[in-house]
């Protein structure tokens, strides 16, 4: 570091950032557009533009150069701050970005070329420790998802903010000048710090975009566009996994499969996208019926399926008249309509080894019956008995 002068080191930290900037710029935000990532543009930016004023200032010696570079490096850090902010969905106000930028712009420009000039750095290294140290708290809080990510974003933050911090008070106490600050603080470590962020935050919010992209993926892949429910692939998938495991641990299950009570004539007479809002208000009352954990399925058109864990089929019934009283309730049919109905087949596994398609099957079976029986009920199946495993 002590062999390459200021202004090679300004050059050299001008070109990464404009390196950084244009491969993520088209790399990873021009292919999410995620606000986190538009904010890391405009750090970086900023960062670039700070290094482009401070390279006038030394080289050109353009006397405003350096106290508008302060001013810009402010900003850049409360770009990132506001851009952890964002991943959560919290925003900022514009004020909190502009002004201790200006002020930083103004208090150097008023001191640098006092008795006092360092009073200038001060304030950039406080407002940029402040900026960087909020961004990593806020890291910090954020527990929602990749949370190894953003856990390796947090500590790189608050070491970043530590040592600008700790670079603030080293200048106040020993100065600029003395041997100990030019070891620990002078241009060149501030730099190497600077350079050492940029890759490594530049780095994660690429990876973590990566991986919001690809549970957004999952989530299509997985969940009916209209209901939010697993989609018929993803609840065979996972209500085959559950089966098996409450069976090891001797859990008795019950396998559910609805039908909407003529809905054909429901779609004839208030139309397609009234049928819509049935079958979503279907949902709605499924899933407020059932926990958490239970599976709920929308198996196809306006069929749907459902996996209780730890229930019998008498439980079972007395779930679907809840799903029928909560449908009624929750339909968004013109009022003085009869409400919309669902029929109901239920199976339970109790005394019996089945596999889920014969569950599925059976249960299919007895909602054919509530359908003879005069629909809008919930009939249980397996009543010969049968069990062998299909
Ligand atoms: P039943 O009581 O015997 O079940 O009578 P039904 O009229 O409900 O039975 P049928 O299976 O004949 O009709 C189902 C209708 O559901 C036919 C289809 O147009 C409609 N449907 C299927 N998927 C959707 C959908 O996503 N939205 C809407 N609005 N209608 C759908
Ligand atoms: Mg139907
Ligand atoms: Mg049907």
């Amino acid at each position: 570091m002590v062999l390459l002068d200021r202004s090679t080191l300004m050059v050299v930290f001008a070109v990464m950032t404009l390196t950084m900037l244009v491969l993520f710029y088209f790399d990873t935000y021009r292919q999410s557009r995620a606000p986190f990532a538009g904010w890391w543009c405009g750090a970086v930016a900023s960062f670039f533009l700070a290094a482009t004023f401070y390279f006038m200032g030394e080289v050109q010696a353009v006397t405003w150069a350096p106290s508008v570079g302060n001013g810009v490096m402010v900003l850049g850090s409360g770009c990132v701050w506001a851009g952890t902010r964002s991943l959560a969905g919290r925003r900022i106000r514009p004020w909190l970005l502009g002004v201790p930028a200006t002020a930083a712009v103004a208090i150097d420009a008023g001191v640098r070329y006092s008795d006092h000039a360092r009073i200038g750095s001060i304030v950039l290294l406080a407002l940029m420790g402040a900026a960087i140290g909020l961004a990593s708290a806020e890291l910090w809080r954020e527990r929602v998802d990749s949370w190894r990510l953003v856990r390796s974003l947090a500590v790189a933050t608050a070491v970043c903010a530590g040592y600008y911090l700790s670079r603030m008070v080293g200048l106040a106490l020993l100065g600029p000048e003395d041997p100990l600050f030019q070891m620990l603080f002078g241009t060149g470590v501030t730099l190497l710090m600077a350079m050492i962020l940029l890759v490594v935050v530049s780095s994660s919010i690429t990876s973590l975009n990566y991986a919001r992209r690809t549970e957004d993926l999952q989530e299509l892949a997985y969940r009916d566009g209209l209901t939010g429910l697993l989609n018929r692939g993803e609840f065979t998938h996972q209500a085959q996994r559950r089966l098996r495991a409450n069976l090891a641990a001797g859990v008795d299950t019950v396998v559910v499969m609805a039908d909407l009570d003529r809905f054909k004539a429901i779609n004839d007479r208030f139309g397609h996208d009234a049928g819509d809002g049935v079958i979503r208000a279907f949902a709605v009352a499924c899933r407020s019926a059932v926990r958490d954990a239970d599976l709920v399925g929308r198996y196809g058109g306006e069929e749907f399926a459902l996996l209780l864990d730890g229930v019998d089929a008498e439980e079972g019934v007395r779930i679907a008249d809840q799903i029928n009283a909560s449908l009624a309730e929750h339909s968004s049919l013109p009022a003085g309509v009869d409400a919309p109905t669902a029929s109901f087949g239920v199976v339970d596994t109790r005394e019996r080894n089945a596999g889920l398609q014969r569950l599925l099957r059976e249960a299919d079976r007895a909602l054919y019956n509530a359908k003879a029986e005069g629909r809008n009920r919930a009939v249980i199946g397996f009543t010969a008995a049968g069990t062998q495993a299909s």
